[in-house]
């Protein structure tokens, strides 16, 4: 099975969303549970078989390449890389986590930027088209965070894609190696 090629419009519209309102990125949830829940029922990889929006996004892009992919490095095949990556998804929802509580109890203030990497401040606000008042703090907090780290995998991976094949990215995806490990076992 493979992703359906319009599926990347999912992908545009997640980013989109978050113009409208940042709250809308907790939707990224679904894009994080439902991968693995699916794998729970299939015992495959449906997900990124058959419905990744970002996998679509990333052959889409790469097909508009005007040059010729690199080698995929060893290193993202058979090396570390992979794990790396977990890593940084790991110490980035230890971030989301401990930090919204933090806002929660009021120790700290909600972040209203967004960041690449967990820690670089992007120099501009997100226009938002409406606000949603009364909402709790923490709340805003973890839907800046949530879209922060969803940008900024899936800018990595269009990096990729733009250098090495579109879905080099998928090498390296944690949902993939999460996958992985829950398929060996
Ligand atoms: S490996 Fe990651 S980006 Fe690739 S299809 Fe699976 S979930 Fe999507």
């Amino acid at each position: 099975m493979r992703n359906h090629k319009l599926l990347f419009f999912i992908t545009i519209f997640f980013f989109a969303l978050g113009f409208v309102n940042i709250h809308f990125s907790l939707l990224g949830i679904v894009c994080m549970t439902l991968p693995i829940i699916l794998l729970l029922k299939d015992r495959k990889k449906t997900w990124c078989q058959g419905y990744c929006p970002r996998a679509s996004l990333y052959t889409n892009c790469g097909k508009t390449k005007k040059w010729n992919s690199r080698k995929t490095p060893q290193f993202f095949i058979k090396g570390n890389m992979k794990w790396i990556m977990l890593a940084y998804f790991g110490v980035s929802l230890f971030f989301i986590i401990m930090s919204t509580l933090g806002v929660a109890r009021d120790i700290r203030p909600a972040m209203e930027t967004l960041r690449f990497l967990i820690l670089i401040p992007l120099p501009f606000k997100m226009p938002q088209l409406f606000d949603i008042i009364d909402l709790a703090p923490w709340l805003t907090h973890l839907s800046y965070r949530f879209y922060s780290m969803m940008m900024t995998t899936t800018f990595l991976g269009l990096i990729l894609a733009m250098v090495y094949k579109p879905r080099t990215w998928c090498t390296i995806c944690p949902i993939a190696t999460v996958s992985d490990v829950i398929l060996k076992k």
